[in-house]
């Protein structure tokens, strides 16, 4: 990797957005894989039930394996559970099974059912430098667990027809947790994705979330890509499955900009430079 600057702390972020189908998996695997390419260690918490962030780091998740669900509702240790994922150093992934359907019903009747996953988190000892959590498509307890266990939050935004629609539930549940449970809670990064430039609706959603968000936009935004929508079903993500790609090098380039923004650099995308 060419090194970028390491946080101080652990920054863990949460990639949340209720909507299905905007690419919180795509950019949770293709943006930790890009950190770690950076030089970064960084493990994956696959928070959504349907296991596709797993699946795209090539994880096995099979019903029996350990997983999240074990963490988060049998009070297993993390480190019971984290995998490394094969051909990239520096990643780690802790997979969602089936099991984790359930999960929102039986985290109801349990203690502290909101903090679960930050105690798990906050007893986990191996060294990282990022925890990007993959939520599902929901506003439940698991992605409050998420909300809680983590400081910032990353919200991938398809740059489509009603685009902004709904987000303001995702902002006043961001409120909500930040006011009771965890103070340190904040939206600090907006990424455009599925962006096709050639068209002009893109360019006018593009405007109108950077004009409601101002500077949590990243400059970079993630083109549309068959390569990065082929990776998964190799168990890769698009980073090993074709590295020199428009995608590859668009999530290379947003890793650098978070990494950056991170330690208070100014990130000038003149000079911008997407590299392993
Ligand atoms: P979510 O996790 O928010 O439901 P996904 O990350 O699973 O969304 O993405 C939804 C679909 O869009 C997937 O089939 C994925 O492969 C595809 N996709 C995501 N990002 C891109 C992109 N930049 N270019 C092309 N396809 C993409
Ligand atoms: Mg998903």
């Amino acid at each position: 990797g060419e090194g970028l600057p390491r946080p101080e702390q652990t920054r863990i972020m949460v990639v949340a957005n209720q909507k299905g189908g905007v690419g919180k998996t795509t950019t949770t695997v293709n943006l930790a894989a890009s950190l770690a390419l950076h030089g970064a260690r960084v493990l994956v918490i696959d928070l959504d039930p349907q296991g596709n962030a797993s699946t795209a780091l090539g994880i096995d998740h099979h019903a029996e394996v350990p997983s999240i669900y074990d963490v988060v509702v049998e009070s297993k240790p993390l480190s019971d559970v984290v995998q490394p994922v094969p051909d990239v150093e520096g990643l780690f992934c802790a997979p969602a099974t089936i099991d984790l359907a359930g999960a929102e019903i039986e985290l109801v009747s349990l203690v502290a059912r909101e903090s679960r996953l930050q105690r798990a988190i906050q007893a986990y000892e191996q060294p990282l430098d990022y925890i990007l959590i993959d939520c599902p498509p929901s506003l439940g307890l698991l992605t409050v667990n998420a909300l809680v266990a983590g400081a910032e939050v990353l919200i991938p935004i398809q740059c489509e027809y009603y685009a902004l629609e709904g987000l303001g539930q995702l902002l006043r549940n961001v409120d909500l947790v930040r006011g009771h449970l965890n103070p340190s809670l904040h939206v600090s990064t907006i990424l455009l994705t599925m962006y096709d430039g050639r068209t002009r609706l893109a360019s006018q959603v593009a405007e109108e979330v950077r004009g409601h968000f101002g500077d949590e936009v990243l400059r970079t935004s993630i083109p549309r890509s068959v390569r990065i929508s082929e990776a998964p079903s190799y168990g890769q993500t698009v980073l090993t499955y074709d590295p020199g790609s428009s995608g590859s090098l668009s999530y290379l380039e947003a890793a650098r900009e978070i990494a950056l923004r991170g330690v208070g650099v100014h990130y000038d995308p003149q000079h911008a430079h997407a590299g392993g």
